[in-house]
């Protein structure tokens, strides 16, 4: 296991889904834990699986449905408790927490809305960090349930809330930080609480951003993300099983990397530890001795090509007008549209009468639904023509220099000829080269992309 930090400081750990989906699994974080005397704030995802069904049950869905996923959700919490003998109390607030589910469900079923998914969806982090606690104590660990949404508070943009990290700050200090003098704290990741005491969420994948937030509040030395891959890789190793660990990468390059779909960090996750030089490190909890990834200031190499990253599910918004011909202000316009619709825009190419722009997915939210409104396109007919492209995916090559290097264009595309390459972007950002192929390609590309470029 990697041990870069200084001694006597603290540690913040983080445990995905997997990591927390069953008795032998939540065992193995908790050897982790108590592995490392520094850590003392651990943040946890919901047990793997429960987020799906409770999104599906904040769809709203009929009678049978919804019982076969309440059932779900009770069976994975219990198997976990029957083998931990917990104590009456733990079983009662499992027990009232599995009610809230079945009522708030109902309440879907009859009109669903952002706010009651936030607060349907935040009991999976509630429960699986109530199972983690008694995990702890029965191994005579002094350890405490935290309720995050003490201390994360974020606007009110259900299902993709923003953090306000002045009040995280202020809040951790006088609230967080003197829990963890007294016992190993543990604590929900994803989950957050508006201005008005209402829960909120920080979009899919969240609580690798929560690790990260609470560990900057907190001025850690390190982050460290237990996932199910002993670190990052040249790319999904589920795509390519000859990806190989990159054992040390820069902030740029594994932020560049979340960014364009590298699921196994949160978009956002790298900004605090970047803010304050915060060292990241990426392991598998189901192979701790495996080693992992450090992500931090700076690595020995800085290479060409470092990694390949997949989006899939992209949306091309192709926009079409003769008014852009020499005139000024169109895109000034476009834009303007499309900030009011709260969506911002990812990639993006020009002609002289038409835009092509893809939309920002980074923390997609946890509310389902299309970011291309029947509003939004309507506001955009006024203005030009629109077309709308679906199932593309975005492959984007993360390198360094990108831009000012010679043959990469031939080096990319050369190996490319069978496929249809959608659309390009290129010289912007030294640190990549992003294009869009056709849904059904895109593993197949990212395939032939990484034999030629890293095999
Ligand atoms: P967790 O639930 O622990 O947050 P995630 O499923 O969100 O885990 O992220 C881990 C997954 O990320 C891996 O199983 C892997 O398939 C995927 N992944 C995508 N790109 C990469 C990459 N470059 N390196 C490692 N894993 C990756
Ligand atoms: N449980 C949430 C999700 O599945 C947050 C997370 O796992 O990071 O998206
Ligand atoms: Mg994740």
């Amino acid at each position: 296991m990697i041990q870069a930090v200084p001694q006597n400081s603290t540690v913040v750990a983080k445990f995905g889904g997997t990591s927390v989906a069953d008795f032998a699994a939540m065992n193995r974080s908790a050897d982790i834990v108590l592995a490392n005397p520094q850590v003392r704030l651990v943040v946890l995802s919901a047990s793997a699986g429960i987020t799906n069904l409770l999104v599906a049950l904040a769809e709203g869905c009929d009678a049978d449905n919804r019982n076969c996923r309440l059932d779900e959700i009770r069976r994975i919490q219990y198997t976990i408790l029957d083998r931990l003998n917990a104590p009456d109390a733990s079983r009662k607030e499992i027990d009232r927490m599995l009610e809230n589910i079945a009522m708030l469900s109902e309440a879907a079923a009859l009109a669903t809305s952002p706010a009651l998914t936030d607060e349907l969806v935040s009991h999976g982090e509630l429960m699986s960090t109530l199972l983690f606690v008694d995990i702890l104590r029965a191994r005579n660990v002094q350890a405490e349930w935290f309720d995050v949404r003490k201390v994360m508070r974020t606007d009110d943009h259900f299902g993709r809330a923003v953090p306000d990290s002045t009040a995280l700050r202020e809040l951790t200090q006088t609230m967080l930080k003197p829990c963890l003098q007294k016992a190993l704290v543990v604590t929900q990741g994803f989950i957050g609480s508006d201005p008005k005491g209402r829960t909120t969420t920080l979009g899919r994948g969240g609580s690798d951003y929560t690790a990260a937030l609470l560990g900057e509040a907190l001025h850690v030395s390190q982050i460290d993300i237990w996932t199910d891959v002993p670190g990052i890789y040249t790319t999904d190793p589920r795509v390519v099983p000859l990806a190989k660990r990159i054992d040390r990468i820069t902030f740029e390059e594994a932020a560049e990397m979340a960014t364009f779909g590298a699921k196994v960090l949160h978009p956002a996750t790298l900004l605090p530890a970047v803010r304050n030089d915060i060292p990241v490190f990426v392991g598998s909890s189901k192979e701790p001795a495996a080693g992992g990834t450090l992500v931090c200031n700076t690595t020995e190499d800085l290479p060409l090509f470092r990694a390949l990253a997949l989006r899939r599910k992209q949306t091309l918004l192709t926009l079409h007008s003769l008014n852009m011909l020499h005139a000024r202000g169109f895109l000034a316009e476009v834009f303007n549209i499309l900030a009011r619709h709260n969506i911002s825009v990812d990639l993006i190419t020009t002609s002289e009468v038409s835009v092509a722009l893809t939309m920002d997915t980074t923390g997609s939210t946890s509310i389902s639904g299309n970011l291309l409104t029947t509003s939004l396109l309507t506001e955009l007919s006024s203005l030009c023509r629109t077309e709308v492209e679906e199932n593309l995916a975005l492959v984007a090559l993360i390198g360094n220099k990108l831009s000012q290097a010679c043959g990469v264009g031939k080096e990319v595309f050369g190996v490319l000829d069978p496929f249809n390459i959608r659309m390009i972007c290129y010289g912007a950002s030294s640190y990549n080269l992003c294009f869009l192929v056709p849904g059904d390609d895109a593993d197949q590309v990212v395939r032939t992309l990484h034999h030629n470029l890293f095999e």
